[in-house]
């Protein structure tokens, strides 16, 4: 068996211990006779997997009791549609447009309502967080909208914005438990766990309680009701089993490892490896101003495209899978989430200044 670094930047590096303890259960979970995949959702054995999956997530993010988890299905994108139908009582809300997921979700609520855009940083490509301290948010605004790390272009809210009390929507796709978070401070923490969590399938909300209610956007379906998931404690139908059983062993993977400030720490000192050699490198080239940098998504480029594209060409070659920059951005991205080991930007650091000095 041989592994590569991989860097991609969704579906993304899992932790081994977690991918080996689900290899020895594939065939016969704990005597059931059975894998998770073939079970009944509505069994015992699958009602410990989902509660203590639950659980050990409330004590990893330090969830309040007035805070729902809720385990569904759609991925991120359906999360566009089912926040303004649930949340926009007035039909009106601001977003803070830092990339393209924000964009989408803006996009989106624009089907069911007045989305307005409080501030953007389209102007530079995305490359930075623009200023959220004092924004003009409608009176009667439902909520203020952010996508706090941005996958694809490498940006992170290091400080939450202002919403003036306004209830806070987040997509923390790409950087869930990543890091400790006050979730007292939003109204929705949302992702889908394939960047840092588990396998695809599985999207994860964290909502106040007090904005689930029967009352949203009329024809809403059933299914995209907050309140329908929350009141069968996201087992209304066949909910994405497998996908939530390795979430499960991800959740006690980083409880393993000292929590969330333990893992902030060593993803700091991971990106700073990297952003380290990009600051003195004369080839490489970050893309994203320093104080709004993300630690889990890190784009750079050589400023020549040719040359990009042999450097991801070598790299793979060399073991350091998926460095190739998203389609709409070009250029480098390395995406170094919880379960990329230290040693693997270490060795990815050596490789670039080895083709630095090979291509000067
Ligand atoms: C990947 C990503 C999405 C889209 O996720 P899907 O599950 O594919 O819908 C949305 N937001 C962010 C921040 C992402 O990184």
């Amino acid at each position: 068996m041989s592994r590569v670094y991989n860097f991609s930047a969704g579906p993304a590096v899992l932790p081994e211990e977690v991918l080996r303890e689900a290899a020895d259960e594939m065939m016969d979970y704990k005597g059931s006779g059975m894998s998770v995949m073939e079970m009944s959702h509505r069994s015992k054995t699958y009602d410990t997997i989902i509660k203590e999956a639950e659980a050990d997530l409330r004590e990893l993010m330090d969830i309040p009791d007035n805070y729902k988890v809720l385990f569904l299905q759609g991925g991120a994108s359906q999360q566009f549609a089912m926040i303004p139908m649930n949340l926009m009582k007035n039909k009106k809300a601001a977003y803070i447009v830092t990339g393209q997921w924000a964009k989408k979700a803006y996009k989106e609520a624009q089907i069911y309502g007045e989305a307005v855009a409080a501030a953007s940083s389209e102007d530079k490509t995305f490359s930075y967080i623009p200023d959220c301290s004092d924004l003009d948010i409608p009176e009667d605004a439902d909520y203020v909208y952010i996508c706090e790390n941005n996958t694809i272009y490498g940006t992170k809210f290091h400080k939450l914005p202002n919403t003036k009390g306004h209830t806070l929507v987040a997509d923390v796709s790409s950087c869930f438990l990543s890091e400790p978070v006050d979730v007292k401070k939003y109204g929705v923490i949302y992702g889908g766990v394939q960047k840092n969590i588990g396998p695809a399938g599985v999207v994860i909300v964290i909502i106040r309680e007090d904005l689930i209610t029967e009352d949203v956007l009329p024809n809403t379906p059933t299914m995209l009701k907050y309140k329908t998931h929350a009141d069968a404690d996201s087992l209304y139908n066949t909910p994405p089993a497998y996908g939530i059983y390795i979430c499960g062993k991800v959740f006690k993977w980083l409880k393993k490892q000292g929590g969330l400030s333990a893992i902030k720490t060593r993803n700091e000192e991971k990106a700073k490896i990297l952003y380290d050699f990009l600051d003195e490198s004369k080839l490489f080239k970050g893309t994203v101003v320093k104080e709004d940098r993300s630690l889990m998504n890190v784009p750079f480029v050589t400023g020549n495209e040719e040359l990009d594209a042999k450097f991801v060409a070598e790299a793979k070659a060399a073991g350091f899978e998926n460095l190739k920059g998203h389609r709409s951005v070009g250029g480098m991205r390395a995406s170094i989430y919880n379960a990329m080991p230290k040693e693997g930007v270490e060795k990815l650091v050596a490789f670039m200044r080895e083709f630095e000095k090979k291509n000067q």
